[in-house]
């Protein structure tokens, strides 16, 4: 395992993670009401990029390790009526084998989650980010891409079906940009379908400071964090890329 996420250039942060929980790096406080407390304005506004970042990766530990919070959902609806400040906006597949708030333990109004066949960025992903954002003063983007897509395979294959066909078409400058991994660039070879999915993410993330003004400006401002990160379908486990 570590061999291979040294491989594909990912950093082991999560299993690094548990060893900085709660140290100088500054671990976020507890709320009143415990876990199961809904994001406030001011919750929100008391974490920084670096702490939703930190938030995030120790629900994620809790996914892996089977300890997840149980809450009373119905509550959270309830307390969150009045409208809602989540901590970090989260990009990723519509692949079932994803779900955002499950693999980050996280609950209702704690985040924004936008999915998509391949995690691709257009100009409606831009503007839903840049509301989470700039809008909604969400503290981190994480660009969350996967192993064994099938978006991604479709792009490699070149699948034209119905609008799937434009769909794909937002992962094929993905396909072409990789390098060529070990073995062919087919889909028979796992290797190239996982560098693919790897620089499609880096390229989602580069382009949304290149092409959204609002999201540059607030990282600028250091008020945002924009991280990549890739979650391995037969583990369960996400992985923080390093920047290419
Ligand atoms: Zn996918």
């Amino acid at each position: 395992m570590l061999t291979r996420r040294l491989f594909c250039g990912c950093l082991p942060l999560v299993a690094g993670f548990a060893a900085t929980a709660g140290s100088a790096l500054g671990a976020p406080a507890e709320p009143e009401g415990g876990a199961c407390a809904v994001f406030s304005r001011e919750r929100q506004r008391a974490e920084t990029p670096a702490s939703a970042l930190e938030r995030l990766l120790q629900g994620h530990e809790r996914f892996l390790s089977g300890h997840t919070v149980n809450c009373d959902l119905r509550a959270q609806v309830k307390a969150t009526a009045g409208g809602q400040a989540p901590f970090a906006a989260i990009l990723g597949c519509m692949d079932s084998r994803v779900p955002v708030e499950l693999v980050f333990d996280q609950r209702i109004g704690d985040v924004f989650v936008a999915r998509v066949a391949g995690n691709f960025v257009n100009t409606d992903i831009l503007g839903s980010l840049e509301y989470a954002t700039r809008v909604a003063g969400a503290r981190l983007v994480m660009v969350l891409g996967h192993s064994g897509c099938g978006a991604i395979k479709g792009a490699i294959d070149d699948v034209h079906l119905g609008n799937l066909t434009a769909t794909l078409a937002n992962i094929v400058p993905a396909v072409s940009a990789t390098a060529t991994a070990d073995g062919p660039r087919s889909t028979a070879n796992p290797h190239f379908v996982q560098a693919v999915a790897e620089t499609n993410a880096r390229l989602a993330t580069r382009e949304l400071t290149r092409r959204s003004d609002v999201m540059r400006d607030l990282v600028k401002a250091g008020e945002l964090r924009i991280v990549t990160a890739m979650h391995d379908v037969a583990t369960g486990r996400v992985s923080l890329l390093a920047d290419a």
